[in-house]
Parts: structure tokens; C-alpha cells; sequence
């Protein structure tokens, strides 16, 4: 989708710091971070949010919270710990129609969520 910024970040037709690219996913660093590290991990295929999956995308879904391990590792999260978000609709708090899901850390976090 070219009017999709997340479609267009993993074309690399808009610039971002990339931190992992495969065939399925992007990850990149959140433009306006909320903790020390926090990193956006999307899969290149376009797809609106959670209320979109279906159960065609289960294997998509698994490899993308094992990919987002696999780089939170990475980040030296492992030892302290780390948090995934994935917001979904308004009440959620989802701006960006493009499923990312956010990892957090390198600071303690607050729970429960505002
Ligand atoms: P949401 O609120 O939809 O769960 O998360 C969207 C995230 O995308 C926000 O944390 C926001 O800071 C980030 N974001 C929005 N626009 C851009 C951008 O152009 N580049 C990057 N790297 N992050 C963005
Ligand atoms: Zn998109």
C-alpha cells in the first residue's frame, strides 16, 4: 500500500534506522522513543492490525513475537527484561493502521498501563 507509512518504511521509500530486515519483517527504531530502547517490528506484508489476522497468518504471527525476541536479544535486553506492545484500534491506541509491534526496554515499566 503506497499511502501506508509502514509499507513505505519497509520499501525504504521513507528513511528510518533499520535494526533487522528479512523477507517477512522490518524492524526499526520508534521515531519518538518511549524508553531507552524502543523498536517497531513489522511484517512487509501489509496488514491493518490484530482485528485483520486470520488463522492463514498464525505462522506469520509466531515468527514475528520469535523475531522480536531474536532482537530484543540482540539489544542486550535479555538480562533485564523487556516489554512487547502491540496497541490495536482507538481505545488501544493504535495511530499507525500497519501492525508493529513494540519492544520496550532498558528502563523499568510501569504496569498497568495508562
Ligand atoms: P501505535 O501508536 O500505532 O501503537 O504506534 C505507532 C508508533 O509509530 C509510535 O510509537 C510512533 O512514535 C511511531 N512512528 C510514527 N511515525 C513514525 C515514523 O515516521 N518513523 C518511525 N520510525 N516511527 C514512527
Ligand atoms: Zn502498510
Amino acid at each position: 500500500m503506497s499511502s501506508c507509512l509502514f509499507c513505505s518504511i519497509a520499501a525504504g521509500t521513507i528513511p528510518s534506522d533499520q535494526v533487522f530486515s528479512d523477507d517477512s519483517f522490518v524492524a526499526f527504531r520508534d521515531i519518538d522513543p518511549k524508553a531507552p530502547t524502543h523498536i517497531l517490528v513489522i511484517p512487509r506484508r501489509h496488514v491493518p492490525g490484530l482485528d485483520h489476522l486470520e488463522s492463514a497468518d498464525v505462522e506469520l504471527v509466531g515468527r514475528l513475537l520469535v523475531t522480536a525476541a531474536g532482537i530484543a536479544a540482540s539489544e542486550g535486553l535479555t538480562e533485564r527484561g523487556y516489554r512487547f506492545v502491540i496497541n490495536c484500534g482507538e481505545d488501544g491506541g493504535q495511530t499507525v493502521g500497519h501492525l508493529h509491534l513494540h519492544i520496550l526496554g532498558g528502563r523499568s515499566l510501569a504496569w498497568p498501563p495508562g
